[in-house]
């Protein structure tokens, strides 16, 4: 078997897979390597994903839409609110003739679906971590432990997909800034006697933000509740039925009552991210190049553009048989993504800092600023298409027509 490769790609997490999905019909021998079994088929999702109506398209463009469309919770409106204070901005998937928004998902459906898609393809998938990386003539020569010890490849790009704490990003010398979090985020399933009808929150609150993202059922949700980390872990451990009421009275009624709330667990909060996401013959794409707050519920859908970016400009590469790890496509990767990592980070950044200050003078203002926004339709239509990621340029991928 061939150890030569011209693109590994390191890690298997839903935005690695999705570029090997990207990158399968193309004329390139494509590795993806991950060292943890992939999800098995009864193992529970980690987390609900809110994915943008720009990720949709692109999870069509990769032929897995049909698949995923079923078990996808639309979300047809957007509510952000004060509690305590009035003032909403509504976003409507029908003020731009859209189906909806966006849609919730379960991570590791949205990964095995990516997975099952792959394993269909000529992309090799390997069980092992990247651990060691050298430069060669033209060609990186990758380390990989496997379950029968350490093998080498060699490859012309190697691709980071692995995640927060990536290794390649570390060994290909792509410096890294962090940024300590105080927070950690509540997560659980809610049941309300509501019907949602599609409507997603985005509620403030004095303890922290609530997200209510809609799910499968008529009054279902999933909360993320950003709280500091002592807060979180001693909420997480209390029995279903005393957290309940401690939710409801944090969220107020706009929602209707919480008839049950189950799973509850704290996840530490991370932030990190890449001055540069490229080095010699490796890019950085997902949760490796950004490790978002998941305050605006993007770190995913960044993730997918990074995958929509590099597949296109891989494509164009193998049209032209130029070399996929050279160093025009590398610095092409890094312009087109610069702005879009850093409006997302600056988002993260201010949002949850907007809020904290629970003096009435600033809530007022901010409550004054919710109504106006709600009334702004041109400043609104331009803040969803943002938030759904249809902002800027679209590539062949983005607008769904693949390869
Ligand atoms: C509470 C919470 C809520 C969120 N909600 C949303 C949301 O609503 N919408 C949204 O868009 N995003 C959301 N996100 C962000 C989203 O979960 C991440 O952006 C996404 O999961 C990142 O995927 P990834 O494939 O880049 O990384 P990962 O899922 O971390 O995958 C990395 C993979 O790399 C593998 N790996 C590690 N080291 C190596 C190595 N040395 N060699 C090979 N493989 C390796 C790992 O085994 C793993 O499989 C949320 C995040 C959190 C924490």
């Amino acid at each position: 078997m061939s150890t030569d490769c011209d693109v590994l790609i390191a890690g298997a997490g839903p935005v690695g897979a999705a570029l090997a999905c990207a990158l399968a019909p193309l004329p390139l021998r494509v590795w993806l390597v991950d060292a943890a079994p992939p999800p098995a088929p009864e193992q529970p999702d980690r987390r609900a994903l809110a994915l943008g109506l720009g990720s949709g398209r692109i999870l069509h463009g990769l032929g897995v839409w049909p698949v995923l469309a079923d078990r996808a919770a639309p979300i047809r409106r957007l509510e952000v609110t004060e509690k305590g204070w009035p003032g909403v901005t509504r976003m409507a998937a029908v003020e731009i003739g859209a189906p909806a928004l966006g849609w919730v998902l379960g991570d590791l459906a949205l990964q095995r679906a990516l997975l099952a898609r792959v394993a269909d393809s000529a992309v090799q998938r390997h069980a092992a971590a990247v651990t060691a990386l050298a430069q060669g003539d033209g060609m990186l020569t990758v380390t990989l432990n496997g379950p029968n010890g350490d093998t080498v490849a060699r490859t012309r790009l190697l691709v980071a997909a692995d995640g927060s704490d990536s290794t390649v990003c570390r060994l290909g010398g792509l410096p890294r800034q962090a940024r300590e979090l105080p927070d950690s985020a509540l997560l659980a399933q809610l049941s309300t006697d509501r019907p949602h009808a599609g409507t997603a929150h985005e509620r403030f609150a004095a303890s922290g933000p609530m997200a209510l993202l809609p799910g499968a059922g008529c009054g279902d949700y999933t909360l993320v509740w950003t709280l500091p980390h002592q807060r979180a872990d001693d909420l997480a451990a209390l029995p279903a039925q005393h957290l309940l009421p401690i939710a409801q009275e944090a969220f107020g009624w706009r929602a209707g009552k919480f008839r049950g709330l189950a799973n509850p667990r704290s996840v530490r909060l991370r932030e990190s991210w890449l001055t540069r996401a490229t080095g010699e013959r490796v890019l950085a794409i997902g949760n490796a190049a950004n490790t978002l707050h998941p305050i605006a519920a993007q770190g995913f859908n960044l993730g997918l553009r990074d995958v929509a970016a590099a597949a296109g400009l891989l494509a164009d590469a193998a049209a032209g048989e130029a070399d996929p790890g050279g160093a025009g496509l590398l610095a092409a990767y890094q312009h087109t993504r610069q702005a879009d990592w850093r409006q997302l980070r600056q988002v993260t950044d201010w949002l949850p800092r907007l809020f904290e200050n629970p003096s009435p003078p600033l809530a007022s203002a901010r409550g004054l600023g919710l109504a106006t926004l709600d009334l702004l339709a041109p400043l609104k239509r331009r803040l969803m298409t943002h938030a759904m990621g249809l902002g800027g340029a679209q590539n062949r991928l983005q607008r769904g027509a693949w390869p």
